[in-house]
């Protein structure tokens, strides 16, 4: 079968391969599923990896089958995987339990403090970008046919979900807490998404992007939907917080590092700030009023908390807040599947425009491999 491989860390790297089909005999506890994959969305980490930054090819390979946002179709189910059946719609999650830290014990990878993590199509495990895979029926989440043509957006969709579980959880230490207006920074297809999530969960909602408004795409989606959008070149996040009045939980997707400093003294009392850009590089800022953001968050109970991955029940979460948003504003998240490429032969395209997103106004770009 066709698969889209790397040579981890050599830069454009990116190639068409054939490799063998996998089997649900992967899988010798009966509970194998073989999945024809559908469409698979490439984002700004597979970007990196052909960069040659990130990513490692499972062992004894020297090569890593990439892909990690995913959409299929079973194509055959292990005798112990009943829940599951033959045409079945299903979205598989990223990360496996292989480490040996005890979150890897317990199923709550996603919590991993191992620095070796596995996950497909990025790190030591090959990944969706090919004609099928196979899994444990575990990691696979099942789709309603109804959101079938929007479930390729599930797997970002799913740190979202799980940033917002953890502010929730941690938020439980207020005892009632009636968060009433949020802001989104970032306004890409992670910001689009988590305006939608926040949305459905009633919130007014605020996002932030750097591009101006004027004919700007992403902000008429979010002002679909019944958000804001304010471009950062004419207002800092501090300043819009005294029009708005101060946010009661903040989202960063931004992948602007310094703009979390900005955001930390825009945050209501007791409010939560959400961090979920991978920051690679090594940028530092100077000019950060510490003595204030530290009195404001001490003062003020304010809290903070990182997301990254996220497990089967974010995933459930999901699909739950694609059927609300279909049903609410129906037709408003295919819009944000801007550009379809048919075919992983013609992965040279996809990351063309990968790579020159604001020129294309791509928000997500995927890969048709199979028709729905
Ligand atoms: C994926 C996550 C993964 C992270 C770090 C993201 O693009 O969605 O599942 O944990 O990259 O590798």
């Amino acid at each position: 079968m066709k698969a889209i491989a790397v040579t981890p860390l050599q830069a454009n790297s990116v190639h068409l391969i054939e490799m063998n089909k996998p089997s649900i005999a992967d899988f010798p506890d009966g509970r194998g599923v073989l999945v024809e994959v559908l469409r698979v969305g490439a984002c700004g980490t597979d970007r990196e990896i052909n960069s040659g930054v990130y990513g490692v090819a499972p062992q004894g390979f020297d090569y890593l089958v990439l892909g990690h946002e995913n959409f299929g179709r079973i194509a055959e189910v292990g005798e112990n995987a009943r829940e599951l059946k033959v045409g079945d719609y299903v979205v598989a999650t990223v990360r496996r339990p292989r480490g040996d830290s005890i979150y890897d014990t317990i199923g709550e990878q996603d919590f991993t403090t191992d620095t070796k993590y596995y996950e497909r199509g990025i790190s030591r495990l090959h990944g969706y970008m090919a004609e099928f895979y196979s899994e444990n029926a575990d990691f696979l989440v099942k789709i309603p046919s109804a959101i079938a043509e929007i479930a390729v957006l599930l797997e970002p969709l799913s740190i979202i979900e799980k940033g917002l579980k953890q502010a929730g959880d941690i938020q439980e230490r207020l005892k009632i807490w009636h968060p009433k207006i949020a802001a989104v920074l970032g306004t890409g297809n992670v910001g689009l998404l988590t305006i939608m999530a926040l949305r459905m969960r009633g919130y007014e909602v605020h996002g932030f992007g750097l591009d101006k408004r004027e004919g700007y795409v992403n902000a008429d989606l979010i002002e679909e939907i019944g958000a804001t959008y304010d471009s950062t070149s004419e207002t800092t996040i501090a300043d819009s917080a005294k029009k708005y009045d101060e946010y009661d939980l903040i989202f960063e997707c931004t992948g602007y590092s310094p703009i979390i400093f900005d955001a930390m003294q825009a945050l209501n009392e007791n409010g939560i700030l959400i961090l979920a850009s991978v920051t690679g590089g090594n940028r530092k800022t100077d000019q950060v009023p510490s003595d204030l953001i530290n009195q404001r968050f001490v003062l003020g109970n304010r809290a903070m908390v990182g997301t990254v991955n996220a497990n089967r029940e974010h995933f459930e979460m999901g699909v739950k807040d694609l059927a609300l948003c279909e049903a609410m504003y129906a037709g408003w998240l295919a819009k944000m599947l801007t550009h379809k490429v048919e075919g992983l032969e013609n992965f040279a395209k996809v990351f063309e425009i990968l790579n020159n997103s604001a020129q294309y106004k791509a928000i997500k770009t995927y890969f048709e491999v199979a028709k729905i």
